[in-house]
C-alpha cells in the first residue's frame, strides 16, 4: 500500500475535516457529502482520516468484522458460534477503508445469499458484499451523483441503521454495517436528487484556497511529501497520534453527552426560522452537536456546539431564505441562535405591534 498523506497536514478546509472528525467519532449522524472542484484534497481527506482512526477489535475470523463488546449487533455467525465458543477469540484490526466503484450493483453492495445451496444441502451460504467490508471502517464514494439511485438509497439506509439484512425465499442473514459514509461530487457534472441530498447527515463545499500563503503551503507541503513519504509522515505523526486519541476518547464518552430542553428549543427554533424542509435537519444538528461536545471532552451541549453542527448540517437543506445567495457562517448561526433565545426566554408575552405604542404615547 502507498504511503498515505497524513490527515493533520491538510491544509485549510476545515469544515470538511471537522465533519469527517465528527462523522469518526459517532458514524451514526450518518455521512458526509463533500461537494467541490477536482483536485481539493477530497479523497486524500477522507482516505487520510481512515488511516489515522485507532484501531478496531473484531471477533477473530468474522467475515464481517463484529464488534466483541456488542454482542446484540453480531452477525448471524457469531451468534451461532457463540453457542460452542464462549467468548469469542478477538484481535486487533486497523480502521478499513473501502472506495466503491461507481459500476456497484445491488448485489455487489449488500451481498448475496445462495438459495439453491440452501435448497439443495440444507446450508445457508452468504457472499459478503461492500457493507460488510465497510463495517467499522469508512466508506468512501467518489462521484456519488453517479451512483444508481437505488444504491445510493441502500447505503443510506444502511448507514443510518448500521445493520445489513438479507433476505430470501424465507431465508435471513444479517451483520453490522456501522460505517462512516464519506460521497463526494463535483457539482458541476450534474447534482443529486434533492431526496438523496437531504438523507446526507451532513455537506459541505469545498473551495480551492484563494489565500497565496496557502497554496504556496500545499505546494510545499506536496512536495515535502513526494520527496519523501515516509519521512513527511514521521514528522506528522505526533499531531495524527493526538488526533487519533481524540477521536478514541470522544467515542468512550459520546453516550453521556446530556442536551436540554433548551437546546432542544436552540436547534427547533435556528431550523423553523431558517425554512428548512422536512425535519431531519434538526436530529442531525443534535447528533453532530453531541459528537463535538465529546470531541472537546464535555458531556453537554452548548450554543456553539449546535452552531458548528448546524452549519454542516443545512447548506444542503435551505432552500430560500437570507442564506440563499451567501455562505452560512458558524458566527451567522451563533448570533441567530442568541437572538432567536432571547426573544423565548424573556418569558413575556410578545407585544402587540401598535399597542404599546399607544400606551407609551398616553404615559407621556
Ligand atoms: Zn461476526
Amino acid at each position: 500500500m502507498p504511503p498515505i498523506y497524513p490527515f493533520t497536514a491538510v491544509v485549510g478546509q476545515e469544515r470538511m475535516k471537522r465533519a469527517l472528525v465528527l462523522n469518526a467519532v459517532a458514524p451514526r449522524i450518518g455521512g458526509v457529502l463533500i461537494r467541490g472542484e477536482r483536485g481539493t484534497a477530497k479523497s486524500t481527506a477522507a482516505r487520510a482520516l481512515a488511516a489515522l482512526l485507532p484501531d478496531v477489535q473484531v471477533v477473530v475470523e468474522c467475515r464481517f468484522s463484529c464488534d466483541p463488546e456488542r454482542p446484540t449487533t453480531w452477525c448471524t455467525e457469531c451468534r451461532e458460534r457463540v453457542a460452542h465458543e464462549d467468548p469469542l477469540p478477538v484481535m486487533k484490526q486497523p480502521t478499513p477503508f473501502i472506495n466503491l466503484p461507481v459500476s456497484a450493483t445491488e448485489d455487489r453492495v449488500v451481498g448475496t445469499l445462495d438459495i439453491e445451496k440452501a435448497i439443495q444441502k440444507g446450508e445457508r451460504q452468504f457472499e459478503p458484499g461492500v457493507l460488510a467490508a465497510a463495517n467499522r471502517g469508512l466508506l468512501y464514494i467518489d462521484e456519488v451523483n453517479l451512483l444508481d439511485d437505488h444504491v445510493v438509497d441502500l447505503l443510506l439506509d444502511s448507514a443510518a441503521m448500521s445493520m445489513n439484512i438479507v433476505e430470501r425465499e424465507g431465508i435471513s442473514f444479517s451483520h453490522p454495517s456501522r460505517f462512516i459514509l464519506v460521497g463526494t461530487m463535483n457539482p458541476e457534472e450534474g447534482d443529486l436528487r434533492p431526496q438523496l441530498l437531504d438523507r446526507f447527515a451532513l455537506s459541505v463545499e469545498i473551495l480551492g484556497l484563494r489565500d497565496a500563503r496557502d497554496r504556496v503551503l500545499i505546494m510545499e507541503r506536496n512536495l515535502g511529501f513526494e520527496a519523501d513519504p515516509d519521512g513527511f509522515r514521521e514528522e506528522w505523526l505526533g499531531k495524527e497520534g493526538d488526533l487519533s486519541h481524540q477521536i478514541e476518547a470522544a467515542r468512550q464518552i459520546l453516550d453521556q453527552v446530556t442536551y436540554t430542553q433548551r437546546d432542544l428549543l436552540s436547534i427547533a427554533a435556528l431550523t423553523a426560522s431558517l425554512n428548512v424542509d422536512g425535519h431531519r435537519a434538526d436530529l442531525v444538528i443534535l447528533k453532530t452537536a453531541r459528537a463535538h461536545a465529546a470531541f472537546e471532552g464535555r458531556t453537554s451541549i452548548n450554543d456553539r456546539d449546535i452552531a458548528l453542527a448546524a452549519e454542516l448540517a443545512l447548506p444542503h437543506r435551505i432552500k430560500r431564505g437570507p442564506f440563499q445567495q451567501a455562505e452560512i457562517t458558524m458566527d451567522d448561526l451563533q448570533e441567530k441562535i442568541e437572538q432567536l433565545q432571547g426573544g423565548s426566554t424573556t418569558g413575556e408575552p410578545e407585544p402587540v405591534p401598535g399597542e404599546t405604542e399607544s400606551v407609551e404615547k398616553k404615559k407621556v
